[in-house]
């Protein structure tokens, strides 16, 4: 719809009404028209205006659907960023605290990474990581289900409403989608291919008084131990 379409009829209908002849005193017509004139050309300026402010919004909307994504995803993967998963764990930390249900975290760490970047070169390493991201990204499959890079080569998994064999079962799933990428590494000395090593921590019933960097550190803790006793498997703990 026209913008300013009822003043603009007004203005039309006083034009017509002057050449009509309506309007018998000759000063007050040409005041009139004088009167008409600036008004055409007011309303016309704010239609003008108008459109400045609804492409500027547009700019500015567009702006802030880039920022939200800077904010929120990695550039090189694609994939939700650390301070996003920190966002979904806090929660999710406080649903499951206040339902008293299990909930689970998966830390993922590439094997030898610094020796494929050695081996490969910087831009396949960066290709290997977004191939790793894509596939740990399909791996999980419940709605609530979350993968983020957290840094460099590792990534996490959050898993609602998941126990520990259901985090175990996931964390096998997702060693499993790297081995099938099989994406060559012959510096890697656990295998010829890219491989990941897990930690799996479940909190079974979170209670008030556990805090969320208990169940972050027990999961860097159960990698840590993956990585101690050979790399290329998964360690787990629940508590
Ligand atoms: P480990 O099996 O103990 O995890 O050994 P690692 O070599 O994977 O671990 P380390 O922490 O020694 O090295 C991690 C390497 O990851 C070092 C760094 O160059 C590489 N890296 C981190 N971020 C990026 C990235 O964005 N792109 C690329 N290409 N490499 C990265
Ligand atoms: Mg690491
Ligand atoms: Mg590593």
């Amino acid at each position: 719809m026209d913008l300013f379409k009822q003043e603009y009829d007004i203005i039309s209908k006083g034009e017509a009404l002057l050449e009509e002849g309506g309007l018998s005193d000759e000063v007050s017509a040409k005041h009139y028209r004088t009167l008409l004139r600036h008004y055409r050309k007011l309303f016309s300026q704010l239609r003008h205006l108008v459109k400045i402010s609804d492409i500027q919004q547009n700019d500015l909307n567009h702006l802030n659907k880039q920022l939200v994504r800077l904010s929120q995803f990695d550039p090189l993967t694609g994939i939700p960023n650390r301070r996003r998963f920190e966002e979904e764990l806090n929660r999710e930390w406080r649903r499951h605290q206040r339902l008293g249900i299990p909930l689970s975290l998966i830390m993922i760490d590439i094997d030898h990474f610094k020796q494929y970047n050695d081996t490969y070169g910087h831009s396949a390493g960066d290709d290997c990581l977004r191939k790793v991201a894509q596939a740990l990204s399909v791996a999980v499959n419940r709605p609530g289900d979350f993968v983020a890079r957290f840094g460099g080569e590792e990534f996490v998994c959050v898993l609602p409403e998941t126990d520990s064999p259901g985090g175990i079962a996931v964390g096998q799933r997702l060693c499993n989608m790297i081995r099938l990428l099989a994406i060559p590494h012959h510096g890697s000395c656990v295998a010829d291919y890219v491989t990941i090593s897990i930690g799996v921590a479940t909190l079974t019933c979170p209670a008030a008084d556990n805090t969320i960097q208990e169940i972050i550190t027990a999961a860097d803790r159960c990698l840590y131990k993956a990585k101690a006793s050979g790399r290329n498997r998964l360690e787990s703990v629940f508590f």
